[in-house]
């Protein structure tokens, strides 16, 4: 839309206009049928139109919209809570309700300084994150995480209390040869020096995404990357927090993507995304008991103060409950397994000039072999949403794009999928040449 008044993403660019959305598909009013292979950022888990969501939402808003928190809790957050609690098997105590990644992701950080005060370790105020993470765009979230162009204009309002350390990205950063397990050792020791540098006594948490996913695309920590992390965080009193808002809720074929990565619990979570899958704005934090009981005991000396107007929202709640409960009846998550196979093989397969297909489940990255010079990844993304399918363009760290699609996505979506995608690379790549 060329007239419009909307404050958009990019200046001098005109936006199609969505007007309807339909199973993995969405309609814009130039009557273009846009295949969301990315849900939107790893967002649309049920794909769109779904009659679930919708229907507990008309309910809720016609029996009751918005309680404050202060004064009611209410029946879709009390049941939306009990579900996760329920779904992550005793990893988790308590669920907290909010409306964006970002606020989880801040709330989380908050959290775990609050746990230190109630411990009595208040000198714990630094946090350990990665470089080349993503945890959303407030400042707090932005100085924790690590995208260059997305800090450059505000790093000298950002918070020096997060230190960066390398992420994990094996498949790129390995040296010749290297095992998995000799890497993992390497980063395992940046942190310990991280560690010692800050004094182990002032840290209050590793953060981190157990799945990189706006940044780097995909990329999953490597085998024992995430139990090693867990003994350091323990041996010096640090309490170890995932930010799964982008990879987690069933995206990479488990419930929480650290089940498919050694199956180490964090102390709190960061959820968002796919919790409520774009029908309403949703976002959450969950808490391990022994972080949930270490507040509590302590509450009457060290209340955590730190509410949001729209925490808890009902309607908001009532969608991301009937979204949970679609993915579970309709076995959503082994689908997200066969399909992200499937969606894994074909892109192998088929895409020319490939350095690789990484990811796990329906969370799968592209990574062209190409110099800084010669980036097609952002020519590619256009090119195919011009030709019917939307991707996801990951940041400059690297010259990939990421497939994301509803979980609903069946063979027939996912095979149309891969050769607008193929069809894009190889328009792309003609026109280079
Ligand atoms: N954390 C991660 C891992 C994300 O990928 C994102 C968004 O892309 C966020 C946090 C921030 O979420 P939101 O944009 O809903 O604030």
């Amino acid at each position: 839309m060329s007239d419009s008044s909307v404050f958009q993403r990019s200046f001098g660019r005109s936006y199609p206009v969505a007007v309807s959305g339909a199973g993995v598909y969405i309609h814009t009013t130039s009557g273009q049928k846009v295949l969301d292979g990315s849900s939107g950022a790893a967002v649309s888990s049920l794909g769109h139109g779904h009659p679930a969501p919708i229907q507990a939402i008309v309910e809720q808003a016609q029996s009751m919209a918005f309680a404050h928190t202060s004064f009611f809790t209410n029946y879709p957050t009390e049941k939306l809570a009990s579900l996760l609690l329920q779904q992550s098997n005793g990893a988790f105590a308590k669920a907290l309700f909010l409306s964006s990644g970002s606020e989880a992701f801040e709330s989380s950080v908050k959290l775990a300084r609050q746990y230190h005060i109630c411990n009595n370790q208040p000198r714990r105020i630094n946090f350990i994150s990665r470089k080349y993470s993503y945890h959303g765009n407030t400042l707090g979230a932005l100085s924790a995480g690590y995208n260059p162009p997305r800090r450059q204009n505000f790093e000298p309002i950002l918070s020096p209390v997060f230190h960066h350390v390398s992420p994990c990205f094996y498949s790129r950063d390995a040296r010749d040869g290297e095992t998995e397990d000799a890497y993992v050792s390497c980063l395992i020791q940046e942190f310990e020096e991280a560690f010692s540098r800050l004094d182990p006594t002032t840290v209050a948490a590793v953060v981190l995404e157990p799945v990189s996913g706006a940044t780097l695309g995909s990329a999953p920590a490597a085998k024992g990357y995430l139990p090693r992390l867990r003994s350091i965080c323990d041996k010096h009193g640090a309490l170890l927090i995932y930010d799964e808002v982008m990879c987690g809720m069933g995206r990479v074929g488990t419930f929480h993507a650290w089940q498919a990565l050694g199956n180490v619990a964090p102390d709190i979570q960061a959820i968002g995304k796919g919790l409520g899958a774009g029908y309403q704005p949703i976002s959450g934090v969950l808490l391990a008991r022994n972080v949930y009981k270490t507040l509590q005991d302590a509450a009457g000396d060290h209340p955590f103060i730190s509410g949001h107007t729209y925490q808890g929202h009902a309607i908001a709640s009532a969608a991301a409950l009937a979204v949970q409960q679609t993915i579970i009846d309709d076995e959503l998550i082994p689908n997200v397994r066969r399909m992200g196979e499937l969606l894994s093989k074909q892109l192998q397969e088929l895409t020319p000039r490939l350095k690789e297909v990484r990811g796990l489940g329906l969370f799968r990255t592209v990574d062209f072999l190409t110099s800084p010079d010669h980036r097609i990844a952002s020519k590619v993304a256009a090119t195919c949403l011009e030709q019917g399918a939307a991707v996801y363009l990951c940041s400059a760290a690297v010259d990939a794009v990421m497939f994301a699609p509803p979980f609903i996505i069946n063979e027939t979506e996912v095979h149309e999928l891969v050769q607008i995608f193929v069809t894009s690379v190889k328009q792309v790549l003609e026109e280079a040449e």
